[in-house]
């Protein structure tokens, strides 16, 4: 008898409009500039996004001082920059494109409002990743203090009216807890006018915890040190589906477990191309009768204008 099983697909999963325009700004200037095109940090975290890339003439550096050839653009990646970095590129005289995700800026510029008006300011946010390297990279660092858990948040000692912003892609509910906390501690405390954790991360968040309770095994298609996919296994784990997992096609393909399940849920990380999607369940499709059912918690219709200069 042939084995069959069910997959719940989340939508929305996979590219959000923020990566979708970082990955077009890195064409659009090899076109416009031919290769090679710099790129500062890998313009996405996918290791898929950036291999195709390279191919294409793109090579990645993490710092300015790797680049040889300096009369050639470098792109700044979709996490952002301090602001040491396009005035690093400036003092070279390079020519440079920002591919930092408007939602990403949006949080900077909060930051620099609440510095010029005199707050000091809690991010909330994942030390060492590189958009709260660059958000901290907006201001003078003795303004700004890092809390990546509750007991951080104990640990403040701040003086004068207080402010909070935090990282894009972070849990939607844990963040909500340590919010709590600060609140309690700073009563004036000034909030972002509008939330700082992305529609993307909102929606992929709230489609998962719909979908891992009624699964055996939840897959998140997504790279290591993608912050957002990180954060999807985490939540299948809180919503009820112990064996959640975060799966790149550099690991080995767990099927004889998932050939045991009954149900499992499957969805990706904001910087994760469909087609792995489709290849893990062309994969399944080898050993049992699989059949799909998708779940759209909601439907997305956000995209961002290109930087001015590829125009
Ligand atoms: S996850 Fe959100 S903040 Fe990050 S690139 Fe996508 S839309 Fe922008």
């Amino acid at each position: 008898m042939v084995k069959k099983l069910k997959i719940f697909l989340a939508a929305p999963r996979g590219f959000c409009a923020g990566v979708v325009r970082a990955i077009e700004v890195v064409e659009k200037a090899l076109k416009k500039f031919g290769p090679p095109v710099y790129v500062r940090h890998e313009i996405v975290h996918n290791k898929h996004v950036v291999e195709s890339l390279k191919k294409k003439g793109a090579v990645f550096v993490e710092e300015l001082n790797e680049i040889r050839d300096t009369s050639r653009p470098v792109i700044f990646s979709a996490h952002g920059v301090p602001k040491s970095v396009p005035k690093e590129a400036e003092n070279k005289k390079m020519f440079y494109i920002d591919a930092t995700c408007p939602l990403v800026t949006k949080v900077h510029r909060e930051a620099e409002r609440h510095n010029k008006n005199g707050y000091k300011i809690i991010l909330i946010g994942h030390k060492n990743h590189p958009e709260v390297i660059g958000t901290m990279g907006q201001i003078p660092k003795e303004n700004i203090t890092l809390v990546e858990t509750i007991e951080d948040t104990h640990k403040l000692n701040l003086e004068g009216p207080v402010a909070y912003v935090t990282q894009t892609t972070l849990s939607v509910d844990d963040t909500k807890d340590i919010i709590k906390v600060i609140e309690k501690k700073f009563p004036n405390l000034k909030a972002p006018i509008k939330e700082d954790i992305c529609y993307a991360t909102t929606n992929r968040q709230s489609a998962v915890k719909q979908i891992a309770p009624l699964c055996d095994m939840f897959f998140v298609i997504g790279s290591d040190n993608s912050s957002n996919s990180k954060r999807l296994v985490e939540e299948a784990r809180k919503a009820g589906c112990n064996n959640s997992r975060l799966i790149n096609f550099e690991k080995k393909f767990p099927i004889q477990e998932i050939i045991k399940c009954k149900k499992i849920g499957l969805t990706s990380g904001a910087s994760a191309p469909e087609k792995l999607v489709q290849d893990f369940i062309y994969e399944i499709k080898k050993y049992v009768e699989v059949t799909i059912e998708e779940f759209v918690s909601i439907k997305e219709n956000v995209t961002f204008k290109l930087p001015s200069s590829l125009n």
